[in-house]
């Protein structure tokens, strides 16, 4: 590691920092400590690191605004790599947008809605970076990433290509991306003129209320933890569980929204593990359903 970490300072390819925790990279706030993180400066250095980066055997995990992420309670001995700190996020051409990954997507919903162009706003309480987003398709209110990026550029099995939207396999929050384990290098996106003017922007406050009052926002939590299955709402059946407020420790399930788990301030992952396992199997036994947790699981031997 000490290798890697004088490799990407000697060529000025970004910040490193050794030692640090998943509690500093997601929003769930929980996890064991992190070898090194590596935050590059631009995509030309990050790849230069990439290809260095292949001769060595340890495990590389790219980290978004860590908003749909629990790590393990263990070390991860490797590196993760965030793209926050780019030189630059994204640029505009009129109703084209070019973002980067570590670019929030809030902002990109923000910026277009001020620049007078609609179709973002679901985007707007989402808290994302580009490459997460596009990762999870995620979405809110009707809409969903996959309604406005155009193409991506991807890094896949160490080739760089670019792929048109039909053919990056989006889903119910899936993508490409998960089943070829791909990291996004950028994504163009284009958005329509709005309507009637400050349309997007009134349409943007309006949902950052709503989700305020559905939403545990201002808890450590990591969104839903459960996909919804065909045609049901997990929330709908952990309340008919009994589970809403049920809590682990410090890990809770929350009484705003009971498919958001949340960490009551010193949750440790395997308390939240042992609510997912406990509410998991409380729903097979009651409808004969299997809930898939939507939460991205890192650093952990097996899945739950
Ligand atoms: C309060 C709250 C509300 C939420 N509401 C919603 C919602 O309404 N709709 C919704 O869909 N989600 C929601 N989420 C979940 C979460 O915000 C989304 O899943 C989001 O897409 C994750 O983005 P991120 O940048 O934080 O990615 P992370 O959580 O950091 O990572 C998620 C996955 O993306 C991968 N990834 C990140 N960047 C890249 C890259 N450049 N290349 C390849 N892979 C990458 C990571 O490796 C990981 O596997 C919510 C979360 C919170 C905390």
């Amino acid at each position: 590691m000490t290798e890697i970490k004088r490799f990407i300072l000697d060529n000025q390819l970004g910040k490193v920092f050794e030692n640090k925790s998943f509690r500093d990279y997601t929003t769930i706030k929980v996890g064991g400590k992190i070898h090194l993180v590596y935050m590059p400066n631009t995509i030309e250095n990050f790849l230069r690191f990439y290809e260095y980066f292949q001769k060595f055997n340890y495990p590389i995990f790219i980290i978004g605004f860590g908003s749909n992420v629990l790590a393990s309670d263990c070390d991860f001995q490797g590196v993760v790599v965030t793209f926050r700190d780019l030189d630059v996020l994204y640029f505009r051409l009129g109703n084209k947008v070019k973002a980067y990954p570590g670019c929030s997507v809030v902002r990109l919903a923000y910026d277009s809605a001020k620049s007078g162009y609609s179709g973002a706003e679901f985007l707007s309480g989402i808290p994302a970076t580009v490459g997460g987003a596009v990762y999870m398709n995620a979405g809110a209110n009707g809409g969903e990433i996959k309604d406005i990026l155009v193409k991506a550029k991807l890094l896949s099995n160490d080739e760089i290509k670019v792929y048109d939207n039909t053919e990056l396999s989006f889903g119910y929050r899936k993508s490409r991306l998960q089943s070829e384990n791909s990291i996004l290098l950028e994504a163009d996106f284009e958005f329509i003129n709005e309507s009637e003017s400050g349309m997007a922007l009134r349409k943007i406050i309006e949902l950052k209320k709503l989700r305020r009052k559905n939403q545990p926002i201002e808890k450590l939590c990591a969104g839903c933890t459960f996909h919804n299955p065909p045609g049901l709402y997990a929330w709908q059946l952990i309340d008919r569980i009994g589970f809403r407020g049920y809590q682990i420790n410090q890990a809770q399930v929350s009484i705003k929204h009971s498919n958001f788990l949340i960490n009551n301030g010193n949750a440790r992952s395997d308390d939240m593990i042992q609510l997912i396992k406990l509410i998991k199997e409380k729903v097979k036994e009651r409808f004969d359903i299997d809930l898939e947790c939507e939460w991205i699981l890192v650093n952990f031997e097996q899945n739950f």
